[in-house]
């Protein structure tokens, strides 16, 4: 029977696959723990990759986490609901954590500043700010979107869910397109503690590199 069969050994390092939320790659391959946990890329890849192309990708992956070990990340936010964000001006570079990037703390995903090609922010579908503006401009016309949505919200007792979708472009071979999702609800945006101003502070970050302005390093 099927749930007793013999497992295949992972195709890239030949361990064992046993476990949840293990990656799958093309051909019906299942990874291991140790490999599925390394592995950040585009669904689209996935779902084609040969174990040759994961080996390369998982050499790519060793190689980012010594990046990020070796810049001086000037700037953290952690603010928003499930996005981690940082910058090394200087070392010219970002790193982002986030579930649909398939990354933890132990190895963010890191562009250097020149991969970076492509910025929009979304409310739902409504598209909220783009690359039109300089990066300057966001932190008026994303605190008036944002602002907005406050007063909607306010009218309404309730918990109101509400989200965000960051998308970027990039140069980088296995994350060409990115969207996070973030979701949050309106005591999450604004209030004590809300993440409204370091929202407009990561896309004005953003934009800014994209569009080669110079960022502002003041807090
Ligand atoms: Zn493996």
């Amino acid at each position: 029977m099927g749930l007793f069969s013999k497992k295949e050994a992972c195709p890239v390092c030949g361990g064992e696959v046993k476990g949840l939320f293990l990656v799958k790659i093309g051909d019906k391959k299942t990874l291991c723990k140790t490999c599925s946990k390394q592995v950040s890329m585009q669904k689209s890849l996935l779902e084609n990759a040969t174990p040759e192309f994961i080996q390369t990708h998982l050499a790519y992956r060793r190689e980012n986490a010594e990046k990020y070990a070796t810049h001086r990340w000037t700037v953290k936010i952690t603010s928003i609901p499930g996005l981690q964000f940082g910058l090394d001006e200087a070392g010219r570079a970002i790193y982002l954590i986030h579930d649909d990037l398939h990354v933890d703390e132990e190895n963010p995903v890191v562009f250097s500043f020149e991969q970076l090609t492509g910025y929009e922010l979304l409310r739902g579908k409504k598209k909220l700010d783009g690359m039109e503006d300089t990066g300057m401009v966001v932190l008026e016309t994303t605190l008036s979107a944002l602002g907005g949505i406050a007063r909607l919200v306010n009218s309404d007792s309730s918990a109101h869910y509400d989200t965000f979708h960051l998308k970027l472009t990039t140069t980088d071979p296995y994350w060409s397109e990115i969207d996070l999702k973030i979701e949050f609800t309106d005591s999450q945006l604004h209030g004590l503690g809300g993440f409204a101003g370091d929202m407009q502070r990561v896309c004005q970050i953003i934009k800014s590199i994209i569009r080669k302005e110079p960022i502002l390093s003041a807090r």
